[in-house]
């Protein structure tokens, strides 16, 4: 603890590295779960990771015997929607570099996949891709279309170690395209931005947790809400420790923030 924090009203959770790794809980997530709302807080899932829709995450969280409802769930690819419905409120074709969750959540804002014509190249992690894709998602964003990054994450957590994340995609084709993309996943305020209209909370009184300083913690700090990071992810205790501005909590892993939380305000 660096700061006197007041308690928070609310927790936004990053998933990857703090809830689970791959399909590996870390910790007893329905005890840790019971303990967040013994404590009265609000609670809301925020992950980068678009490969898994909002229905995919519920379902892998009930598998886990925890339950939530569809709003507590974010991810960059209902982040995407949300921007691309903004830029065109009436939908349309897209180009899509990424997987079914992602063409899910996008066709249901009404952005369906195609291969040409399309307003945009929305890119995220995709574990079938091929090097015809890539050049046809290149060449369509020479054409203009607009290109737009669900997420800067260059890596994965996985249980084998770290796999190239959506960030890897977009910087190849940045690379094969000479153009600059929009980047709407965190450290982007954009998905705090949906996650703390659901959650009906100010950024001061929420926490917002994750296990990457460079995304889950730059992009809550930059909007002003208090910051926990988890060491059973991608960042380690000395960055961690040498991270400015500080960070607010720095724990083991969830099940000890949680803990510190409990003996602090509960
Ligand atoms: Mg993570």
């Amino acid at each position: 603890m660096k700061k006197n924090r007041q308690k928070p009203q609310a927790l936004i959770l990053d998933m990857d590295g703090v809830l689970w790794r791959g399909s590996q809980p870390l910790g007893n997530l329905p005890a840790i779960f019971d303990t967040i709302r013994a404590l009265g807080l609000r609670v809301l899932l925020a992950t980068n990771n678009a490969t898994l829709s909002r229905d995919d995450y519920l379902e892998k969280l009930r598998k886990l015997s925890v339950e939530l409802e569809r709003w507590q769930v974010v991810n960059s690819g209902d982040a995407t929607a949300h921007f691309l419905k903004q830029k065109f409120p009436t939908g349309g074709a897209v180009f899509i570099v990424g997987e079914n969750g992602l063409a899910h959540t996008l066709a249901e804002a009404g952005f369906l996949k195609a291969d040409a014509d399309v307003l945009a190249v929305v890119v995220g992690m995709d574990r079938q891709l091929s090097y015809g894709q890539l050049g046809a998602a290149a060449r369509a964003i020479r054409s203009g279309a607009l290109f737009v990054g669900t997420n800067p994450d260059r890596t994965y957590p996985t249980p084998d170690g770290l796999m190239p994340g959506a960030g890897a995609v977009i910087a190849f084709l940045r690379a094969a395209s000479d153009v600059e993309p929009i980047i709407i996943g965190k450290p982007s305020p954009e998905m705090y931005r949906v996650a703390l209209e659901r959650l009906q909370t100010t950024p001061e009184t929420t926490l917002i947790v994750g296990d990457r300083l460079d995304t889950d913690i730059l992009g809550a700090q930059a909007i002003g809400a208090q910051t926990a990071l988890v060491l059973s992810g991608v960042s380690d205790e000395q960055s961690a420790r040498s991270w400015q501005p500080p960070v607010d909590y720095i724990a083991r892993d969830l099940t000890a923030l949680i803990e510190e939380l409990r003996v602090k305000f509960g």
